[in-house]
């Protein structure tokens, strides 16, 4: 297994079986440089793998309570690495541990000791809820304009998107000669249900904000 040569760099990590599930446990020791400044720490963390790993990407909980709630931790303990839909396609990439810690893992833990020097991110975040998901969807599809990508979501969810008609992001062109081509490449990349569970949530979010 790979994963094995990635984890022996890290000496404090080692497996444990929780119900035949496997579990990484230990300090990570975390070293990079950003802009010219070295940050270095190291991280009580439990990284578990799902069931249908490498399907789906692991996940990661902080268990000293080193990284505060406010910072991109759910109320779980679980480390909010960014959306869901931008996690599943940065690991579905490369769907390996190594990837995870390069791409996923490692940048939040830079954006929160960036944070805790500066008082600021290094980078931009997702606000947390539904706004930062339709984000995550609006930059997926290159769209500026939130209705545009709900009315894009709509379509979606209910299966209407035509290749001769017009896009639904209000080019005035046809989706095939417009989103098309994008549409198709997260659609096939993206897990079964995905897009309506993100679809679901946002929803939610809404109607939250405009009819309660
Ligand atoms: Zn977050
Ligand atoms: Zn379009």
């Amino acid at each position: 297994m790979r994963e094995l040569g990635v984890v022996s760099q890290f000496p404090d990590l080692s497996w444990r079986w929780y119900n035949d599930i496997p579990v990484l446990k230990g300090f990570y020791q975390f070293k990079t440089e950003y802009r010219g400044i070295l940050f270095q720490d190291s991280f009580n963390l439990e990284i578990n793998f799902p069931v249908d790993y490498p399907e789906k990407s692991p996940t990661v909980k902080e268990l000293d309570n080193k990284i505060p709630a406010f910072f991109h931790r759910n109320s779980d303990g679980y480390l909010c690495l960014c959306t869901p839909v931008e996690q599943h396609l940065t690991f579905s990439q490369a769907p390996t541990l190594e990837n995870f810690m390069l791409n996923l893992l490692n940048p939040y833990l830079l954006s929160w000791l960036w944070y805790d020097r500066f008082n600021k991110t290094p980078w931009g975040e997702r606000k947390h809820g539904y706004i930062g998901l339709v984000e995550s969807y609006q930059d997926l599809l290159k769209l500026n304009d939130i209705r545009h990508t709900i009315s894009f979501m709509v379509e979606f969810v209910k299966n209407k998107l035509h290749h001769k008609e017009n896009c639904p992001c209000g080019s005035g062109r046809l989706f095939r000669k417009c989103h098309g081509n994008i549409v198709l490449k997260y659609e096939n990349s993206l897990p079964q249900g995905q897009l309506f569970y993100d679809f679901i949530f946002i929803l939610g979010g809404l109607n939250e904000k405009y009819f309660n």
